[in-house]
């Protein structure tokens, strides 16, 4: 029974394992403490334990080569033979050579890791150029395949789609190989369909951003050229994060026999289907299930819009909206939550259930649905946090002119010029992990937890002392990550005990889930700052998480604007800037990590999303008086399209990954008119090589070359937490030597 995907469908699923085994087993292997037949083992168990789970839920469409050992992109790049020279060259075995891209090797960096669209997902960059080699490797999806058989389960082999995966590598012009590369996806389809796959699904979200025209024509012309191969597997054409516009006339057109759309991120999919009129011999595949957040799905709405898909189409399939890989596995492992949170919760294994139930709703009738949810809890409104967010002027989020503010600092805190300082964390110790466990486990009181703090504390101050930095920090010891460590202080916020989820590669993160009211319960970091403050005389930066980089990481809620709840966030922090400045703390950082990240995919959408972005951070961060100094930190993307915004957040230094990039983000910035203080990376921690005294001093040279000397901060690229205290106390003299070496000129 392959007639399409029955009724029912999910785009993917969460690989790690309920209690991150996959993780556990990856490193135990880097480590060398099992080898590649173990870890094999344990892999196929976890794919094993996905599929009958999926089958027991009486899920119809299965997907297979979901699983990975790192990442989608990586295993798509191995299928099609992108392994660059520089890696085959090793010499390794396939698995070591594949880690090898992944994580790089004594003598070769690994693939460059970067966002996947819109989430907190990272994949690794395919690099591909004029020479690559495209060739067919259809192993893994083929084994992936047999094993499920194996198990009595027939499953959907997913790779990510031709052009999807030239659009997100880089290279000299990536895309240019496109029809080298759909050569190779053609063989891929033929293998598949030798071994008896009847359903393939090819990924394409890019096509849920702005495409050109000759990029939606390509997309087109490969899909054209795809539906031609003979003894194929029918083609399931997957997009995900958003409103297909252009690109879903253009593959209706094509022979693919299923399009996947996204109707939770990208509503406007319906009406463009509903514009294009009836079509004939397709499947629709609705993305009516939100594979991004944790809410239940209203149910009998989703019916509504699956049935108008089925009214338009000749076959209509229920799905998530993207793959489930993006939230926790399990609900039904959280025994702690707040029943009342609990009951409007799925995670991935409650999100199968609700395809299925939607895909029969579709077909007999919403007579079996469950009861929708009651209203929200009376008790999630706070009633202060809305009078007080309805009493918001303008002027709330203003500060006075940057002239006046920079001279009331300046005589406060009589700054060297080109100042030094880092951006918050210091490397996370054995013994500060262990204390924090200890707290958790109730084996250490509150009074021996602060103690400890206190005595890292003051180690931290006492070095940067020594290093003659000029503006310190705490070193953020208490902090387990820097979202988390906010959201289990707030109100309107809930951790989770095993909601973890894939970063990248082995790491997973366990973000919380906003779904009340936001409000602070009392002061949050204070305490930690202040102290510390009571140690040196020079001036030592609070350390607060921005309302966006929270929202970023978090998991949302849905019922009200996001906007509302950044602001909500924001005077949360606003009251803790307050409080931080009387506590005598003068410099406070607000850092915004994420705030590119969640830039909508299309710029019709991106001043929207930018005015409320910016507004939260201005409504957090101006209620100091002018001799306070504010901070903001980016990092981890390209700032091209935020630039304007970034110098809208009127932050009075702005601390920013540069080293990598050359400083070229400099130049942007003082193109677009930013005049206040700028902190660009110029030592690049992301790998724990020591840059030497000369290499920041030519960083430094570069930069004051773009930035007048008074305006230039001097600073690593991002927080030292992953890094050991060897490479950070080296590092940290080479750049204070370095400054100092640069103010004499
Ligand atoms: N203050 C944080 C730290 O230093 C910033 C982290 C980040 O930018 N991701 O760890
Ligand atoms: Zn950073």
């Amino acid at each position: 029974m392959t007639t399409a995907f029955g009724q029912s469908t999910v785009l993917g699923y969460p690989r790690i394992g309920t209690d991150r085994e996959l993780k556990k087993a990856v490193e135990a292997y880097w480590a060398g403490t099992i080898d590649a037949t173990a870890l094999e083992k344990t892999a196929a168990r976890l794919r094993a334990e996905v599929w009958l789970a999926l089958r027991n839920a009486r899920l119809d469409g299965i997907p297979s080569n979901t699983f990975s050992y790192y990442d989608h992109m990586l295993d798509t790049a191995v299928a099609v033979g992108a392994i660059p020279d520089r890696f085959r060259r090793l010499g390794l075995s396939e698995l070591d050579t594949y880690f090898a891209m992944a994580r790089g090797v004594d003598t070769e960096p690994a693939l460059e890791l970067t966002k996947w669209f819109t989430t907190n997902y990272h994949y690794l960059v395919p690099e591909i150029d004029a020479d690559t080699v495209f060739t067919a490797n259809p192993g893994k999806a083929l084994r992936e395949y047999a094993e499920a058989r194996a198990l009595d389960v027939t499953t959907r082999p997913v790779l990510v789609g031709p052009a999807t995966f030239l659009l997100l590598s880089k290279g000299d012009d990536p895309f240019a190989r496109l029809d080298d590369l759909v050569d190779t996806y053609a063989l891929l389809l033929t293998a598949l369909g030798e071994a008896g796959v009847t359903w393939v699904q090819l990924d394409e979200p890019a096509y849920a951003a702005d495409r050109t025209p000759a990029e939606i024509q390509a997309l087109r012309r490969a899909y054209t050229r795809l539906g031609q191969v003979e003894h194929r597997p029918r083609i399931f054409v997957a997009t995900y994060f958003g409103e297909l516009g252009e690109a879903l006339p253009a593959l209706l057109d094509t022979p693919v026999e299923a399009i996947g759309l996204d109707l939770v991120a990208g509503p406007g999919n319906l009406r463009r289907l509903a514009a294009v009129g009836p079509l004939r011999g397709k499947t629709i595949v609705a993305g009516l299930v939100d594979g991004h957040n944790v809410w239940r799905t209203d149910l009998r709405a989703a019916v509504t819009a699956g049935a108008t898909v089925a009214g338009l189409a000749d076959n209509v399939a229920v799905s998530t909206s993207c793959s489930l890989l993006h939230v926790p596995m399990d609900l039904s492992t959280e025994t702690h939550l707040d029943p009342q949170l609990y009951e409007r919760l799925a995670f991935a294994r409650q999100k199968v259930d609700e395809v299925v139930q939607l895909g029969k709703a579709l077909r007999d009738g919403t007579a079996h649905l469950p009861e929708p949810l009651p209203p929200l809890p009376p008790a999630w409104r706070r009633h202060d946090v809305r009078a007080r967010l309805a009493a918001l002027s303008v002027s709330d989020r203003q500060r006075g002119d940057y002239e006046t503010r920079a001279a009331h600092q300046q005589q406060r805190l009589r700054l060297p010029e080109l100042p030094t300082t880092t951006i918050g964390s210091f490397p996370q110790t054995a013994e500060v992990r262990r204390a924090r466990a200890e707290l958790r486990a109730g084996t250490l009181d509150e009074a021996g937890y602060t103690a400890r703090m206190h005595a890292e504390i003051a180690r931290v101050i006492r070095l940067q002392e020594e290093l003659g930095l000029d503006v310190l920090v705490h070193g953020e010891p208490e902090r387990n990550d820097m979202v988390q460590y906010f959201g289990e202080q707030l109100d309107g916020f809930a951790a989770t005990a095993h909601g973890w989820v894939q970063s990248y590669g082995s790491r997973c993160v366990r973000p919380p889930i906003i779904y009340g009211d936001v409000a602070r319960k009392t002061p949050m970091t204070v305490q930690w700052s202040a102290y510390a403050q009571s140690l040196t005389l020079k001036p030592v930066k609070g350390m607060l998480t921005g309302p966006v980089t929270i929202l970023a990481w978090s998991f949302v809620r849905t019922d009200q604007p996001l906007a509302d709840t950044a602001d909500q966030v924001a005077l949360a922090l606003r009251d803790e800037c307050h409080d931080l400045q009387a506590a005598g703390i003068t410099v406070i950082q607000v850092d915004e990590p994420a705030l590119r990240e969640t830039l909508p995919l299309r710029t019709a959408d991106q001043k929207a999303y930018l005015d409320w972005a910016v507004g939260a951070f201005r409504l957090a961060t101006c209620g100091v008086g002018d001799d306070t100094q504010i901070h903001t930190h980016l990092c981890y993307s390209e700032f091209g399209e935020v630039l304007t915004a970034i110098d809208a957040l009127d932050a009075d230094v702005t601390s920013i990954e540069a080293s990598r990039s050359k400083m070229e983000v400099l130049d942007d910035l003082a193109a677009i008119g930013y005049r206040r203080g700028i902190g660009p990376g110029v030592w690049d921690i992301h790998s724990p090589r020591v840059p030497s005294q000369a290499e920041v001093t030519g960083a430094l040279r570069r930069a004051v070359a773009a930035v007048p000397a008074q305006r230039l901060w001097v600073n690593p690229d991002c927080g030292l937490k992953t890094r050991g205290y060897a490479e950070v106390e080296a590092s940290l003299r080479h750049l204070v030597a370095a400054a100092t070496e640069v103010r004499a000129h």
